[in-house]
């Protein structure tokens, strides 16, 4: 079965019948009754703030832009890419406004994707995008996935590194094959290297998109300091888990953290769905770091001051 015919709909039922059945606390699903009859609280994004034509041009420099869901635009000097677009066309209710359709983007030198899951490989926002997109790029596995749509991709290993005009991009470990717990999700077997995440240097700064991915100690704490991580704090087990996103922004107490896999999707119920910058701020070093950025909002990247 192909994984993107695995909708997170399909997901969040079948997952939500096996906690059911075992419950767990890292899914903080204790009063599912309650959550039954009365829909609980749910975090959202700050309104979605449009933009255009303009934010794809010439530029002195490094612009970033969350899309929503895990997807973000970065714009360094011009040179553009997006990484984990969803744009259009997911599977479960949305909370936001996309900030840009795919048929408003005038050109894209490069769309990265860190996995199949398809709140991050969108394949109608990458069907869509594809006459503007001079090359996809994700693990193997889904190069398979693009090149059997037809898309102009490729695929790398981890460790690999490829050019996007000035930015240097090097592809990093993920620990992410949650289909594999789950029977009947998929035929395949899932390995750790068809998921990955992207560390993204700039003539402006280093960019860490770590992608979905339960930690990795000896990976995701020891680093160098990025200069901004796009940052996944969601409560799941699948995830880095509230408790183990702590300890990646605490190994770079300094770094911007641009939140993302939060305040996209209408899933009261479901923990990957459900960070909440409100809780995060109140655990995390240098908690004035964290940005809660609307769709669409630009961040504008600076080096930091470097110890190490
Ligand atoms: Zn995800």
């Amino acid at each position: 079965m192909n994984v993107q015919l695995v909708s997170f709909g399909l997901v969040l039922f079948s997952g939500l019948a096996a906690f059911a059945q075992t419950p767990s606390p890292a899914e903080g699903n204790g009063n599912r009754t309650a959550a039954s009859v009365e829909k609980r609280y749910q975090a959202k994004a700050p309104e979605t703030r449009p933009f255009g034509a303009a934010a794809f041009g010439s530029s002195k420099q490094t612009t970033v832009r969350w899309l929503g869901f895990a997807g973000f635009l970065i714009n360094s000097r011009g040179t553009t890419l997006m990484v984990d677009p969803v744009l259009e066309g997911f599977d479960m209710p949305v909370l936001i406004d996309m900030p840009i359709t795919p048929k408003a983007i005038p050109r894209l030198d490069a769309v990265l994707i860190t996995h199949g899951d398809n709140d991050h490989y969108s394949v109608p926002t990458c069907r869509n995008l594809a006459p503007v997109t001079r090359a996809y790029h994700s693990t193997l596995y889904v190069d398979s996935l693009m090149k059997s749509i037809g898309l102009p991709s490729f695929g790398h290993p981890i460790g690999d590194q490829f050019s996007v005009g000035p930015v240097r991009v090097t592809v990093t470990p993920a620990d992410h094959a949650w289909q594999n717990a789950y029977p009947g999700t998929s035929k395949r077997l899932f390995k750790p290297e068809d998921c990955a995440g992207f560390w993204i240097e700039t003539p402006d700064g280093t960019i860490w998109a770590p992608g979905d991915s339960r930690l990795i100690a000896e990976h995701h704490l020891n680093r160098p300091t990025p200069d901004a991580i796009f940052f996944d704090f969601s409560d799941s087990e699948w995830h880095f888990g509230l408790r183990n996103a702590v300890k990646v922004a605490n190994a770079y107490p300094d770094t911007p953290l641009l939140l993302c896999h939060w305040g996209s999707v209408d899933a009261p119920d479901f923990a990957p769905f459900n960070g909440d910058p409100r809780v995060l701020s109140k655990l995390i070093v240098n908690p004035d770091r964290i940005r809660v950025l609307a769709p669409g909002e630009p961040f504008t990247l600076k080096p930091l001051k470097k110890s190490r």
